[in-house]
């Protein structure tokens, strides 16, 4: 069992990267990659914990780029050197305009009289890259809602009273940013998009035109059909296929390390040989 799509605590999942590879292990995967929102923070601990218990980690990321001025894809990068000075420098910065979001939201959630309080985020976030799970965990706390997911659907979700953009990178600086740290990368999440099958061709088409070189087909919200449909695409366009559970902890509930949901089709552990060879091919090694 393999998983390439998990969260930590580095970003908006509940797991430490320590925990995060321990419960890997203990669930008998082979292999792990950690892919935490517009963060390598965790990954130089995952690779030694990775070491230490004897599971393959795979260094990542999943950057939230902003296309076509509204549309918002997240690109998965696999296997990039994490302590590239140019990444870093990036990251830092989405890592700001991330707090200040928060800060914007926590002041709307303020305006509309529900008592969550910035120190309250922060004790919540600690020194992760914030993003709205954090909110939606302080208005649990705060009683203000039952679940994250209420959370989400009352005040956080796009057209909801909470709701502030973000400052992000565009979709092609994005691949180009990862692709100079050496990263594969990677369209996460197809079937989250909305688009019907024309549409996501000719999205992944231009996107493999900016270097896209994958497509993550298998996901815990694609059913059999859509992981047919996406696997053939990637076929067609000579794409890398991968996949994984999206585990965030806690804060994501029903789903399971390297599983995904029940009903979520597994993710083949061959997936993985088929990225480490077209990133060997890429470094000639
Ligand atoms: P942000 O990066 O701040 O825009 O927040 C996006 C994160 O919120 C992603 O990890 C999503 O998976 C997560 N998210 C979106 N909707 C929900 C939901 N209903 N329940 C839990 N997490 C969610
Ligand atoms: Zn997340
Ligand atoms: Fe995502
Ligand atoms: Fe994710």
């Amino acid at each position: 069992m393999i998983d390439l799509h998990t969260h930590s605590n580095a970003s908006d999942g509940t797991v430490s990267p320590e925990a995060l590879v321990a419960l890997a292990a203990r669930k008998g995967l082979s292999a792990l990659a950690l892919t935490d929102h517009d963060t390598v923070a965790g990954v130089p601990v995952a690779l030694a914990q990775g070491r230490a218990l004897g599971v393959e980690v795979v260094p990542g990321i999943e950057l939230t780029t902003e296309w076509d001025g509204s549309h918002v894809l997240h690109i998965l990068g696999y296997f990039l050197r994490h302590e590239d000075p140019a990444l870093g420098e990036r990251l830092a910065w989405l890592k700001a305009k991330r707090r200040e979001r928060a800060g914007k939201i926590v002041a709307r959630l303020s305006e509309l009289g529900l008592g969550v309080t910035f120190e309250q985020l922060e004790t919540i976030a600690g020194d992760a890259a914030m993003g709205r799970p954090h909110v939606a965990r302080a208005l649990v706390e705060a009683g203000a809602v039952r679940t994250i997911d209420d959370a989400f659907r009352r005040y956080l979700s796009h057209g909801r009273p909470g709701f502030v953009k973000r400052e992000t990178v565009t979709t092609e600086e994005g691949i180009a940013l990862l692709k100079a740290a050496g990263a594969i990368t990677v369209l996460a999440h197809p079937g989250t998009y909305r688009l019907k099958a024309r549409q996501l061709a000719r999205l992944v088409e231009q996107l493999k035109a900016m270097g896209l070189e994958g497509l993550e087909v298998y996901w815990s919200g694609h059913g059999a059909a859509q992981v047919e449909s996406y696997g053939a695409l990637a076929q067609r366009l000579g794409l890398v296929v991968t996949g994984g559970s999206d585990f965030h902890g806690d804060a994501k509930p029903g789903i399971e390390l390297g599983r995904g949901r029940a009903d979520s089709i597994p993710i083949p552990d061959s997936v993985l040989a088929a990225l480490r060879e077209r990133q060997s091919v890429k470094t000639g090694h």
